[in-house]
């Protein structure tokens, strides 16, 4: 079609932002947590995203290139024991070894992707650091880029991109919210899972994002210039840049054209100071007004009167299209009877699960089970509430049911303690059994728990995988032990393993 903005590099030169960024220089997790006693433990999906010395190649066979650029490249890789298939963003240290803001701006990628849990965000399963080079493993997308969807399709009807926004936007609420601007996203930096109108959409590429303090602007130049916000461009921003990136992302959706587009760089750039777009061209006559409101919204000139994320998945048209598509009732149905039930007491138990729903798991189900998690999650922001869940409860005939109901699932539910159900939180409460404890990731979590490969877990090698972050005494681990060692020795064999994982669920289908 050719009308689409081409597919541009950052113009600007990377360099790092606000000193709350460039402090961050070293693989340190910036998240301790003082543990007083067992029972305080609370596990969250960052804890397995470690830092992995040695040769990667080792772990993963690389089967072929996904993209090459000037800080390294993108392979496909599968993983030697589970066989999962990985994308490796591998970059040299040559090439930003040199660069201290660089470098600052690489660990902070790292660690933002660490703390993310949201279906809609790429997820960073391990990293690496070599002789030459550094490796994030992450998921991997299979259908590519949204860009290239938009090219094969010309332009998208409505309720099909409405799917993609209310992802997109769901993403970037949770982002905000969590105080982390995102700064680049375009239609090269959203990866889908099939190049099909039913596809889930994946926000990747956290490279230019950044912590943002709201009461602080942000003053430097990022982004890409069709999607660059006016206010960027004037070195005095904050997180609603993203907003007006998303706009000019649903216009393109809608029309297959930038809003603001030139024959150079420069030009571009002009017409986003100038911020003027339009509606004229007959490819926006059979556009609802609804759609239309909610561009200018997002394109609004004034980030103080923007729309936020949070504000645009519960737009109008974004309800209104989110009505037209069929939902599996079946799913939910389960969803919810399965949260009902889960009972997992033992923190060692609530530990492996984490670990398997956070890393291992990868089946279709999962998709399913992120599209129910979407769907409860009214309010868009990525997480479940309590008001959320008991809507979803009353929405599929369950009447009878009361706050303390809904406060004892989420008190079984919520490992990490956030007062919320978390996206892991819920595929580990929800996936079927078979699924989540089937034998191969059963042995794969226990010989990631058995770090030295001794045949059993120790309360020492607890300490190891989780002492980063949890501060806590030897009692504490040791205690985890305790609570599930069966034949009392101190350490947990594969056959008390299996049998401690086997027991969760026991009643469920
Ligand atoms: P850069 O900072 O160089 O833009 P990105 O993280 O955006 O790096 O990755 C570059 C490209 O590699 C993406 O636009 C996408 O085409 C591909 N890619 C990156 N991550 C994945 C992934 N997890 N699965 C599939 N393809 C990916
Ligand atoms: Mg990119």
């Amino acid at each position: 079609m050719g009308c689409i903005a081409p597919k541009s590099k950052n113009t600007q030169k990377k360099t790092s932002d606000d000193n709350l960024n460039s402090k961050r220089d070293g693989f340190q997790s910036s998240r301790l947590i003082k543990v007083e006693s067992k029972d305080q433990l609370a596990f969250h999906p960052s804890l397995f995203v470690g830092r992995r010395k040695g040769n990667i190649e080792e772990h993963y066979s690389f089967e072929k290139a996904i993209y090459a650029g000037s800080y390294g490249e993108v392979r496909l890789a599968s993983n030697k024991i589970t066989g999962l298939k990985r994308a490796i963003k591998t970059i040299s240290k040559e090439n930003i070894g040199k660069d201290t803001k660089l470098r600052a701006r690489f660990f902070t990628e790292i660690e933002i992707l660490k703390q993310m849990d949201h279906p809609n965000i790429i997820k960073l399963y391990e990293f690496y650091e070599d002789d030459s080079n550094y490796h994030l493993v992450t998921e991997y997308v299979p259908g590519g880029e949204l860009f290239d969807y938009i090219i094969k399709s010309k332009m998208l009807s409505e309720p099909i991109a409405a799917q993609f926004m209310r992802q997109l936007l769901s993403a970037v609420a949770y982002c905000h919210q969590n105080n982390i601007v995102h700064r680049d996203l375009k239609p090269e930096n959203l990866l889908i899972d099939a190049q099909s109108h039913e596809a889930t959409l994946k926000v990747i590429d956290f490279g230019l994002s950044a912590f943002f303090d709201s009461k602080v602007s942000m003053t430097k130049k990022y982004g890409t210039s069709y999607y660059v916000a006016p206010e960027v461009l004037r070195r005095s921003y904050n997180e609603k840049c993203d907003m007006w990136s998303c706009g000019v992302i649903l216009y393109i959706l809608l029309c297959g054209r930038p809003p603001f587009n030139g024959s150079s760089g420069p030009q571009i750039v002009r017409r986003v100071q100038k911020g003027e777009f339009s509606f004229d061209s007959p490819s926006w006559e059979g556009v609802t007004p609804m759609a239309k409101k909610l561009i200018t919204r997002m394109l609004d000139y004034d980030p103080g009167t923007r729309i936020s994320a949070n504000e645009a998945v519960q737009d109008e048209w974004m309800i209104y299209n989110a009505s037209t598509i069929p939902r599996d009732e079946n799913i939910a149905q389960i969803s919810l009877q399965n949260l009902k039930t889960f009972r997992v007491e033992q923190k060692l138990q609530r530990a492996v699960l984490t670990y398997i729903a956070s890393q291992i798991s990868n089946k279709e189900e999962i998709k399913k089970l992120g599209e129910a998690f979407r769907d409860m999650d009214t309010n868009g922001d990525g997480k479940l509430s309590k008001e959320e869940v008991l809507e979803a409860f009353y929405s599929l005939g369950g009447n009878g049911f009361s706050q303390k109901d809904i406060e004892d699932i989420i008190k079984q539910v919520d490992v990490n303690n956030s007062g919320f159900i978390d996206y892991t939180e819920f595929i580990m409460a929800t996936a079927r059994k078979e699924s989540l404890l089937c034998i191969e990731n059963l042995d794969s979590a226990f010989s990631a728990f058995d770090e030295d490969g001794s045949g059993k877990i120790s309360a020492i090698e607890l300490k190891n995988i989780f002492g980063k972050e949890l501060i806590a005494t030897d009692e504490v681990w040791k205690d985890m032990i305790a609570e599930v060692d069966e034949n009392g020795d101190g350490e947990i064999d594969l056959n008390e393993f299996r049998t401690m994982m086997q027991h969760i669920f026991d009643d469920r289908p």
